[in-house]
């Protein structure tokens, strides 16, 4: 068995895999099963701070994306896609699937998101429908400030659809105070269920504006307005995964009884942070740095591939690499969720502390003892 101390799926809870295993029910025709869906919802409204409806989807975390884009983009509806990290970007293709036309606001991969700049170009271009943007850019670690961005795309009555999919919980997000439309998120990453299930908030007015379409939604499994009403009717469109909503229950329930999981999150990323920085090693990126994974740029000289398979191979550990044009130049520790403890934590780092020994890359000071002096041991 590894350590899995990626940036999801993460490690899962003993209390999360055995609520798995639990009699199961019809979810179709149980009637307890429709009250413990919607109060599972309701404590995932009630973390996130929203007055928007919760729903559990059936499918992994990318099905919360597709949902939105399918159920808001009609024939050649703009829509701003907000692009500083691979998966900003990759919303371009999900809206074009569905027949939009994204427009891509791209600026550079290690800054966040600068609110000013982003101004002035809405001052001279706001006419989208939706604007998509990630809160967590999972392969360069990259945090955008959903609280500043959503509120001013709101202010020029663009609707904000955020996936947070490897940000919520481990950072703060608060639904009404953004102003978010529909939010995104994924069982298996701060949340340390495993993976298959996706969760969307959608806003009142994301409702609307799908129930104002002018055609109907190019999609069954990806419509968000077929679950709208599933309390009402006492039906869902497909039979849910009744034992992954189990599981994902009692992962909510770690999670909110957790009152320190975001103060935790970012303890840990700043000594992770303070620890990579004085080895003399790199971190990706110039600011916006999540408290959910570290990106650490690999140095000249060493690949990514390598270093991954010493911590493998002789550490029974793994670490991601990144994706796209980062991957072989970017390795990533995932302290979210269950992985955010300082034990795990510093197994990666005296684990890192040899693999850097055994390439004979010399490293100023050992990330292991750094990390947990920043901890104040
Ligand atoms: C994990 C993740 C998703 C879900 O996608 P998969 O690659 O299928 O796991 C979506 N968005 C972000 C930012 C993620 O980190």
């Amino acid at each position: 068995m590894y350590k899995i101390m990626t940036a999801g799926p993460t490690q899962v809870r003993e209390n999360v895999r055995q609520a798995r295993s639990v009699e199961c029910t019809n979810p179709d025709l149980d009637p307890e099963f429709f009250e413990f869906y919607k109060s599972t919802c309701n404590m995932l409204e009630e973390l996130i701070h929203a007055d928007g409806q919760a729903l559990i989807l059936g499918g992994e975390g990318m099905l919360a994306l597709e949902g939105a884009c399918a159920s808001l983009t009609e024939d050649g509806d703009r829509v701003l896609v907000i692009d500083n990290g691979i998966f900003g970007r990759g919303f371009a293709d999900i809206v074009k699937i569905y027949g939009g036309e994204p427009v891509l606001y791209t600026t550079d991969y290690k800054r966040t998101i600068d609110i000013e700049k982003l101004r002035f170009f809405l001052e001279k271009d706001s006419d989208f429908k939706y604007a998509t943007l990630v809160h967590c850019d999972t392969p360069t670690g990259m945090l955008n400030d959903i609280h500043a961005i959503c509120p001013l795309l709101a202010e020029y009555g663009i609707l904000p659809v955020v996936d947070s999919v490897a940000g919520m919980f481990g950072e703060q997000v608060d639904f009404d105070k953004a102003q978010i439309g529909i939010l995104c998120g994924g069982s298996q990453k701060v949340l340390s269920a495993p993976p298959g299930l996706a969760m969307v908030w959608v806003s009142d007015k994301a409702w609307e504006m799908m129930e104002n379409r002018k055609s109907p939604i190019r999609s069954f499994y990806a419509n968000l307005l077929l679950m709208k009403d599933y309390y009402k009717n006492m039906a869902f469109p497909y039979t849910m995964p009744s034992s992954c909503i189990q599981g994902l229950r009692v992962a909510v329930e770690n999670a909110k009884s957790d009152k320190e999981i975001i103060l935790r999150h970012r303890k840990l990323a700043d000594s992770v942070r303070t620890a990579v920085t004085k080895s003399g090693l790199k971190l990706f990126g110039e600011n916006g740095f999540s408290n959910t994974v570290t990106a650490i740029e690999v140095p000249e000289g060493l690949t990514g591939e390598k270093i991954l398979e010493i911590l493998k191979r002789k550490h029974n550990i793994l670490l991601s690499g990144s994706l796209g044009e980062f991957s072989g130049k970017i390795i990533r520790i995932g302290h979210m969720g269950e992985n955010a403890n300082i034990s795990d934590i510093s197994s990666v780092m005296k684990a890192l502390d040899k693999t850097f020994f055994d390439l004979h890359y010399g490293l100023n000071d050992k990330l292991y003892d750094t990390f947990l002096e920043a901890l104040g041991f």
